[in-house]
């Protein structure tokens, strides 16, 4: 799935849909049938939320009609499905802003500058913005970007460098892996001796650790130390309480992602908890033109399913067309036998 290029101009649409998990997709899919145009926004680099980021490989039991189905696959089938309606993604962007115009409709903006001015938006978030489970040691804080990282950019930039990476994931190890070899030294520090890495990856990094280019370490990060004033690398408590310092030039930190609903949270909504209160006829919240979708929302009797997500995407959109054209009566079709429909589907002229 590609991005839409950032443009200065604000992108015009009758739906912003925050969130391109497997509600959010599907939610484009019941919005063009009622030929309502709809743009994405998702934080992540790639569609398909939790499926994707969380359990790709795993697969999911209860999605009517398909016994068995790969979480990945169920995305990628989601994208297949709603390929004809074209929808604008725009990915890696966090929806930052959201103002109401005294029109009544809204503009939205993201992290990258991207804005929109919608007749409506669709919160499909799920449980928040996926970001980096961040180094919370003493110290740490004014050392992030320049010296604490949590995503390589420029691979190039660690060569020669003593290094710190801390996780025990698929991120940590191949990391370890990518850059043995090329920087002059790697800590690897995960606070058990079980990793949850692919067990190949681990093997092979047993194999390289001798101790001096490469180094396993149990133990957990206490604090950041400074030498002369300049970042000196970080101490270490071992499971058996004795502190080490690791000298080091970067750390790498790979924890995993954890979500968080940011600004959607100042928004005016009602909120329980971290999730939005909707009615269960449009999935509207307590602000005319703002729904919310899947995992982000709640009511009476809400299950965090897959499946109860399709099912308020589809009533959505038809609150999402009584909002936008009033005064049009909106009537069901069935995509069997409605010519409208095929039309909107691609398949007749
Ligand atoms: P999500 O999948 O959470 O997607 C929300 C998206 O919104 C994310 O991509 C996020 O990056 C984005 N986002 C959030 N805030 C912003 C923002 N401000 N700006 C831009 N983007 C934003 N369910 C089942 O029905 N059956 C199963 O078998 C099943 N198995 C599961 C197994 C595991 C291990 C897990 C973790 C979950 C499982 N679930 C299962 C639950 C299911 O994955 C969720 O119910 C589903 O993903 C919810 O979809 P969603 O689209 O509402 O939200």
């Amino acid at each position: 799935m590609n991005s839409t290029p950032t443009t200065e101009v604000a992108i015009e649409t009758d739906v912003v849909i925050v969130g391109a998990g497997p509600s959010g997709l599907f939610q484009v899919f019941e919005l063009g049938l009622l030929d309502l145009s709809a743009q994405v926004v998702d934080s992540l680099p790639q569609v398909g939320g939790q499926c994707t980021e969380l359990y790709p490989d795993k697969p999911i039991y209860d999605i009517p009609a398909l016994p068995v189905c790969g979480a990945q696959e169920l995305v990628d089938r989601l994208v297949e499905q709603i390929a004809p309606f074209k929808a604008g993604f725009h990915l890696g962007q966090t929806v930052t802003g959201l103002q109401q115009t005294p029109s009544g409709r809204f503009l939205l903006e993201t992290s990258a500058g991207t804005r929109f001015d919608t007749a409506t938006v669709i919160l499909a978030a799920g449980l928040g913005a996926f970001e980096p489970r961040r180094l919370r040691a003493t110290g740490a804080e004014p050392w992030e970007g320049s010296h604490i990282h949590y995503r390589v950019r420029e691979p190039e930039r660690y060569a020669g460098q003593r290094l710190v990476i801390l996780g025990g994931g698929d991120s940590a190890l191949d990391w370890t892996l990518e850059l043995h070899g090329k920087a002059r030294r790697i800590t690897l520090v995960h606070r058990r001796a079980d990793y949850r890495a692919q067990p190949a990856s681990v093997s092979r990094m047993k194999a390289l650790a001798d101790g001096e280019s490469l180094e396993e370490f149990h133990g957990h990060v206490r604090s950041v130390f400074e030498t002369d004033g300049r970042f000196g690398g970080l101490e270490i408590v071992d499971p058996t309480g004795e502190n080490h310092h690791v000298e080091a030039d970067h750390v790498l930190v790979f924890w995993g992602l954890a979500p968080n609903l940011g600004p959607i949270a100042h928004w005016g909504l009602d909120l329980d908890k971290r999730q939005i209160r909707v009615d269960t006829e449009k999935f509207q919240t307590n602000v005319p033109g703002i729904f919310a979708v899947g995992d982000i929302n709640t009511y009476s009797g809400k299950k965090k399913l897959i499946l109860s997500g399709f099912h308020e995407a589809a009533l959505a959109a038809f609150g999402v067309q009584q909002h936008v054209h009033p005064d049009q009566k909106v009537r069901l079709q069935y995509t069997t036998t409605s010519p409208i429909m095929h039309k909107r589907l691609g398949l007749a002229d």
